[in-house]
């Protein structure tokens, strides 16, 4: 689905110059690279702190361990998204309840966040899915008047700016009280294992957050809360270090992609092309079409025939998963989890790669 291999191509004086002095430095463990790559997110995020950690996955659970919650307190997240979230709740005995998304951007609809908090509820959580933000200004006005923390997932979407309604300009992730991101490959910023990062503006969440991905302590060996073991790789913030001054550049890329796909998908009868949410900037972590009145397996075979690959993200909203049973219904996220399909996009796209799946697209509703 996307071709890190030529990325890497681009790169790799500089990368493989970063990976070999932390070799030659032997400090694979909390290297000054660690520290350097968070500063220079910092800085690009317009984030006070950085916390790195071992992944996406990790960058939640330690959010949620932040804010130390009364088991059972309720985290109202999209029933429509990747499985991280509920996970973290669950494994920290709060309860996910999920929130139907808009069926044109994908992210959780703010029409309907009000209606589910309860005396129980502490954080709303959107996932800026597939590169743009969730709808923030009226997340963070829901959050203020019911006194809720919000942490954005922002696996997805780093480097997306958001534009609130007074001309203020924010990166994706630093709106809410904490932002969470994963460095797996495949994402925008991607390192060449697992990493991830927590951000927040706030100085007391900061030094929990910190205290808690290392072992609940500040001073070595002296532990003040329960943590937990998350650390970045020294080689994998040297590889991120370099990446992170391509970022913007890696998301044009992208975004250059989506829009040929954009102007060749415009007003097809069976192909509804992703619609982009007005105060955000998309970074296309996907490229998601809505097919349905399709036959989706078919289709899916029929370019992986030619060699396209396609993908659905997700099959299944997040409360008919066997393990996050939930008995509820949300007819937008059940839609889309039987239409989406997602096509390939990345940098170093070649405009014959391009070219060859728009027209294998098109060529195979012409049959
Ligand atoms: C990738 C992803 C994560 C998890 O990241 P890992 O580094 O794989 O743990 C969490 N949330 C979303 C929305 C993601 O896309």
């Amino acid at each position: 689905m996307v071709d890190l291999a030529s990325q890497y191509a681009r790169l790799k004086p500089e990368i493989d110059a970063s990976i070999q002095q932390v070799l030659d430095k032997a400090a694979y463990i909390n290297g000054p690279d660690v520290k350097a790559f968070a500063n220079d997110l910092s800085q690009y995020l317009g984030a006070k702190h950085v916390i790195p950690c071992a992944n996406g996955t990790d960058a939640l659970q330690i959010a949620l361990m932040a804010l130390d919650l009364p088991i059972g307190s309720e985290v109202i997240t999209p029933g429509f998204s990747y499985i991280a979230l509920a996970e973290v709740c669950l494994l920290l005995h709060l309860k996910p309840v999920y929130c139907d998304v808009n069926l044109d951007t994908f992210t959780v609809d703010v029409n309907q966040i009000e209606a589910l908090i309860t005396p129980q509820t502490k954080v709303i959580a959107p996932v800026h899915l597939y590169g743009q933000c969730a709808d923030m200004e009226a997340i963070m006005a829901i959050a203020q008047k019911h006194h809720l923390y919000v942490i954005e997932d922002n696996a997805q979407s780093i480097g997306a700016d958001y534009t609130f309604s007074n001309g203020k300009v924010m990166k994706s992730g630093t709106i809410g009280d904490i932002g969470t991101t994963s460095f797996f490959p495949s994402k925008n910023l991607g390192c060449y294992g697992d990493g991830g990062a927590i951000y927040t503006n706030n100085d007391a969440l900061g030094e929990k957050l910190k205290m808690i991905a290392n072992h609940g302590q500040k001073v070595k060996y002296i532990h003040d809360v329960v943590g937990v073991n998350s650390r970045l790789d020294t080689l994998q913030a040297a590889i991120l270090k370099v990446k992170l001054q391509y970022l913007d550049e890696f998301n044009k890329e992208r975004r250059n992609v989506a829009n040929q796909y954009d102007a060749a998908f415009a007003n097809h009868p069976n192909i509804k092309a992703p619609s982009r949410n007005s105060s955000s900037t998309h970074v296309f972590h996907q490229y998601t079409l809505q097919m349905c009145d399709v036959d989706i397996p078919h289709f899916r075979d029929t370019l992986q025939k030619v060699g396209i690959p396609t993908m659905i993200y997700y099959p299944l909203p997040l409360y008919k998963q066997t393990a996050y049973l939930q008995d509820i219904q949300l007819p937008h996220s059940e839609v889309l989890s039987t239409c989406v399909v997602s096509l390939p996009i990345g940098t170093d796209m070649e405009q014959e790669q391009i070219e060859f799946i728009i027209e294998n697209v098109l060529k195979y509703f012409k049959k």
